[in-house]
């Protein structure tokens, strides 16, 4: 019998052979040496087989034997005369995963549970990989006693077939990543690996091209140091592969990256790494436009076979897709995130980042404020000039307010004539300072269609956490201060609590003046004697400072000499008091009030100024006085700052001045940490004198300080003395000299000179007596 194999399909094949083996096995049952029939026969199976490209096999059920054919066995990279005659040979080379599950079908088909025989599994080639097999079976019956003698069956490669499935299934699996918005660097992983399966030994690289820059998307089986090289290059005509595939838009294949002049310039990345060839796909979105590339990478030079480019091809439009979906995906963030006329964040990014440094804040124990901001009249313009004039104004305003705030400011839009700013890390102060600005930025005329516009805002702001813990409280809360601002006649901001407005008003009040008033000399200084205890004479003033402006009133010295400091003009009002009080000292000798010094204070920050000792050289120089006529009166903080002092203490040691520590025993100050400076005269602080009456242990305090500041060599003086009781008690305790309303509140120039006669009367009659 001769049959045509060429022209059938696989099924028919088998179908054949089905018959074929039932047509052997009835005349094989009839013969009586059945097994050696079977043998021989089995020579016809082979050559028909040959045909069929199948492997055949024979298990007699009562010996165990089994014969496999030399096809059965080719398949698994074996010889014809490898491998034993037994069930184990079969055994030791099905995949283990799939054993098991085999058997049991056997066993069901044996046991008449499973009308036939058909299995797929996998098993081990002598290479080491894995071959897909399609096993199929029919049982021989013996007829003289109807019982199952052996199962024949052929086993069919369909590795191929397999592979394409897996593959498929994998494929599918990265278009669900695709879908379900997994990141792209993970689908870059599963694409390269994908491909890398299908290929043994090659390596795949997927590359963005991002402003003419190749950046590092995925590639899990290339070296870390490749990528790193590669991510940043500039693409060109000659760089590489992939760099020169996204210049070009031309599919790029170079067979030795060793030779190509392509590669000349970078080959150094890929040739210690073992890459040999390099072809690139460009990858592109659906309107041409080129996002990146696709590289596919052996260790030998080579070009790709038919299979290769088909599949060089089909990755690229994969990752393409990936790539594009990115694309969209950053312009929809974007779309979402940005306030399109003008820029800004919008509302839904502005509640993220609230939502984020609300999170941030609470971790930190942190505050921030919200500056809730809405135009005034805007409506009008809108009504009058028309909604382009309307937007056009908004951009201007939105433009402002960048320029306005610092970076890290959070400025969004959050709709009609509303924007928000976030501060971070404020205090008070500072938000109202920012409103502040914006105010006056804002406020500045614009120039639309011929027309000039002069545009203000209301501004509420709230803090976070003070007056809400999150977007919707913190918003109300801004909102209503926001109403507040405008029912007190717009143009203005507010805080939700109304005393802070107040309190920030007022300071802003003394810092747009107070520079004003220091440059045009409009403070004036009053001046408060210092008495000595035992002859209670006056031996000197403390000068201190007044600023009495027209609208605010009299602005105590504690809140403008702050403010000073924080306007950086503390050292020209310093260099002021100093002039006028030792002006005034000079003028006192000229009316005969001699033996006196002027008591000066000075700003702790002063004392970090190299100029300083020179200034007061100079103010010495200029005015005339004797440097021991002028006492600087400085706090304890200064002691404890900065090692620099040290210095400038000694500097104006050298010079002659005396040096007083103010506010002594309020601070920390040691007596310990004053050794290092050569100070003359510890002023005690208020506190202690107003309390040692009434309380044991300010007494003992201000008793004691007295005695070690003797027994250390300084001068004592006590502030704040109001009461005799209290004259007498500092008087008992040893302290040499005192200062307060006992004897004087500070006083002005005429005031001092009228207490100043009798004391002159005195001593010059002391003078003239002795
Ligand atoms: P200070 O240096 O401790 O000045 C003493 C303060 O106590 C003065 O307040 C004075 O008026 C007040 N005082 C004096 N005797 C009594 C008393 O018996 N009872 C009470 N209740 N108060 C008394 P003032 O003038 O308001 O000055 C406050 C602070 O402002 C001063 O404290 C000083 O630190 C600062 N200051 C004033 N003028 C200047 C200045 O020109 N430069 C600098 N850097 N600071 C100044
Ligand atoms: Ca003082
Ligand atoms: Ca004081």
């Amino acid at each position: 019998m001769t049959i045509n194999y060429t022209n059938r399909s696989k099924s028919q094949l088998l179908e054949e052979i089905q018959r074929l083996h039932t047509e052997l096995a009835a005349v094989n049952l009839m013969t009586e040496k059945r097994t050696t029939a079977l043998y021989i026969s089995e020579e016809r199976f082979s050559l028909a087989m040959r045909g069929a490209n199948d492997g055949l096999w024979d298990w007699n059920l009562e010996s165990d034997e089994v014969y496999y054919s030399p096809r059965w066995k080719s398949m698994l990279g074996y010889g014809e005369n490898e491998l034993d005659n037994d069930l184990n040979t079969w055994a030791n080379l099905v995949h283990p995963d799939d054993k098991d599950r085999v058997l049991e079908k056997v066993q069901d088909y044996l046991v008449g549970e499973a009308d036939s025989f058909e299995v797929e599994m996998r098993m081990h080639h002598k290479d080491g990989h894995e071959v897909y097999v399609l096993s199929r079976a029919f049982l021989v019956i013996r007829e003289s006693d109807g019982k199952p003698a052996r199962l024949v069956g052929t086993h069919v490669d369909i590795t191929e077939r397999k592979l394409a499935e897996v593959f498929d299934n994998k494929n599918a699996d990265i278009l669900e990543m695709i879908a379900i918005g997994r990141s792209a660097s993970d689908i870059y992983d599963a694409i390269a690996l994908l491909y890398e399966a299908r290929h043994p030994g090659m390596r795949c690289s997927m590359l963005e091209l991002e402003h003419n820059k190749l950046l590092h998307g995925g590639a899990p089986s290339l070296p870390k140091a490749y990528c790193d090289a590669v991510n940043g290059l500039e693409n060109g005509p000659n760089v590489g592969s992939c760099g020169t595939s996204t210049f070009t838009g031309q599919r790029v294949l170079v067979e030795n990256i060793e030779t190509d002049p392509k590669w000349e310039k970078i080959k150094h990345y890929a040739l210690p790494h073992g890459m040999r060839c390099c072809w690139s796909e460009p990858i592109k979105d659906s309107s041409g436009k080129v996002l990146g590339a696709f590289g596919m990478y052996y260790n030998h030079p080579a070009l790709p076979n038919e299979a290769e480019l088909h599949d060089l091809i089909s990755a690229a439009r994969l990752a393409g897709i990936v790539m594009e979906r990115d694309q969209t995906q950053k312009r929809i963030q974007i779309l979402a995130y940005t306030d399109e006329l003008t820029g800004l964040a919008s509302r839904a990014a502005f509640s993220q980042h609230l939502a984020e440094i609300t999170k941030t804040s609470a971790r930190h124990n942190r505050r921030f404020g919200l500056l809730y901001i809405d135009l005034d009249d805007f409506k009008a313009v809108n009504d009058s000039l028309g909604h382009d004039a309307g937007d056009l104004l908004l951009k201007t305003i939105a433009k402002r307010l960048v320029n306005t705030c610092r970076e890290i400011d959070f400025i969004a839009r959050l709709g009609g004539d509303e924007f928000c700013i976030l501060i971070e890390e404020v205090d008070n102060d500072y938000a109202a300072n920012v409103a502040k600005r914006c105010l006056d930025a804002i406020a500045q005329p614009i120039e639309m269609y011929s027309r000039k516009l002069t545009p203000a805002c209301s501004i509420g702001i709230a803090y976070y956490p003070d007056d809400g813990k999150d977007l919707s409280e913190l918003l109300k809360a801004g909102d209503t201060s926001l109403y507040t601002a405008k029912e007190n006649g717009k143009n203005q901001y507010a805080f939700y609590k109304a005393e802070l407005t107040q309190q920030a008003e007022y300071r802003f009040h003394v810092e747009q003046n107070l520079r004003e008033a220091i440059e045009k000399q409009q403070l004036s200084l009053v001046y408060q004697p210092q008495i000595a205890v035992n002859t209670e004479e006056i031996f000197g003033f403390e000068a201190l400072s007044r600023w009495h402006h027209p609208e605010l009133g009299q602005v105590p010295p504690i809140d403008f000499i702050a403010t000073a400091e924080k306007i950086g003009m503390i050292k020209p009002l310093t260099e002021w008091v100093l002039r006028t009080a030792c002006g005034q000292l000079v003028a006192w000798k000229k009316e005969g009030f001699h033996s006196l010094r002027m008591a000066v204070n000075i700003s702790p920050s002063l004392f970090l100024d190299k100029e300083f000792a020179s200034l007061i050289k100079r103010v010495i120089e200029d005015v005339g006085i004797a440097p021991s006529e002028l006492e600087l009166e400085v706090t304890e903080c200064v002691v404890q700052t900065d090692p620099r002092n040290l210095s400038i203490f000694q500097d104006l040691k050298d010079l002659g001045v005396l040096l007083a520590i103010d506010d002594f025993g309020k601070g920390y100050s040691s007596f310990a940490s004053l050794k290092h400076l050569k100070v003359d005269c510890l002023k005690i602080d208020k506190y202690f004198v107003d309390d040692m009456l009434v309380d044991n242990q300010a007494l003992t305090l201000i008793s004691s300080m007295i005695e070690m500041g003797h027994k250390l060599g300084y001068g004592i003086i006590a502030e704040g003395v109001e009461k005799p009781e209290q004259l007498n008690m500092l008087r008992s305790l040893g302290c040499e000299k005192v200062q307060g309303y006992l004897f004087s509140t500070p006083a002005n120039t005429d005031t001092i000179s009228k207490l100043l006669v009798p004391r002159q009367r005195k001593l010059d009659k002391m003078a003239s007596g002795a």
